[in-house]
Formats: C-alpha cells, structure tokens, sequence
C-alpha cells in the first residue's frame, strides 16, 4: 500500500487557528480525507510515537510539546501520499522550508512545526491504525 499517509496538526497548529488552512492546503494539493478525527495524545501516546527520538535531547520537550493539547489526526489518500505530503509540508525547521509548504505558512519553529507527516509507507500504515478504527475510515 503506498498510496496513504498519517497527517497530525500538532497542537500549536490548532491553538494558532490553522486547522481549516491546513485541510484546504491538503485537500487543493490532491489528498482525499479517508479519516478525520480532533483528539489528544496521552503521556504514553506520545512517547511510543516517538520513541525512535527517545535517546534525544529534545525528546522530553517533544513529548510535553505533542500532548500539550489537542491534535486533528487525519489519514489522507493519494498516489505516493508520503513523499507528496513530506514536499508539501516542507523541511521539519521552517526556516529551512520552501516557499508555500505548510510548514513555512504555519510553523513557528523547529519544536513547534504545525503538523506531522509519516516517513513511510510502513509507518503510515501503522500510525494509521495506531489512530483510527476500522469504522473510522472510508
Ligand atoms: P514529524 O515526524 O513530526 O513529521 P519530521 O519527520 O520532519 O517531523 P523528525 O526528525 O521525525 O522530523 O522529528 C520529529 C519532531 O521532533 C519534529 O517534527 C520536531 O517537532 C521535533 N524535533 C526534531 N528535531 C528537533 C530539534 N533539533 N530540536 C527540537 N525539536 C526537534
Ligand atoms: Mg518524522
């Protein structure tokens, strides 16, 4: 399967009012919305979707970061959905992102960078079943 990726606006995205823009910008892009869901990642969420940074310095940062409040998770469907969503959401410091990537519309720094993309295929899949139930997704 390579044609799904795992979305999140982080939740400085959705405290500075950005859900809409970042929908539209998806959806104008080619992504279809297979799922869609407001909700808040727990202490133990956010330290197992990010363990692979858990040796970081920014780790504990990342974690109280991720779990600050609530998140919109969404499953978005296109041809090569990872790679098409990681070029439209930009380099991961805004400062390093290209002209029109969500990123550098909406994030405000490297630890708060408005929304998350998966990096694989493999891990779109499981991030995806890590958020949503079968009943959840169209
Ligand atoms: P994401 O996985 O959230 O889509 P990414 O794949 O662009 O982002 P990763 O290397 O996976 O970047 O890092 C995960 C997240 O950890 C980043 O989005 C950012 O919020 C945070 N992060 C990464 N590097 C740093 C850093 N040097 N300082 C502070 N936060 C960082
Ligand atoms: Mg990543």
């Amino acid at each position: 399967m390579n044609n799904i990726t795992l979305m999140m606006i982080k939740p400085d995205g959705v405290e500075n009012g950005h859900i809409g823009n970042i929908l539209e910008k998806a959806t104008s892009s080619g992504f279809k919305i297979k799922a869609l869901k407001l909700t808040q990642l727990t202490q133990q969420d956010a330290e197992h979707f990010y363990s692979v940074h858990k040796e970081r310095p920014f780790y504990i940062e990342l974690v109280a970061f991720m779990t600050r409040g609530p998140i919109v998770a969404a499953i978005l469907e296109k041809e090569n959905a990872v790679s098409d969503f990681r070029t439209l959401i930009g380099a991961t410091n805004p400062k390093e992102a290209a002209d029109g990537t969500i990123r550098k519309l909406y994030a405000t720094s490297m630890g708060e960078n408005a929304v998350h993309g998966s990096d694989s295929d493999e891990n779109a899949a499981i991030e995806a079943a890590f958020h949503f139930a079968k009943r959840e997704r169209f």
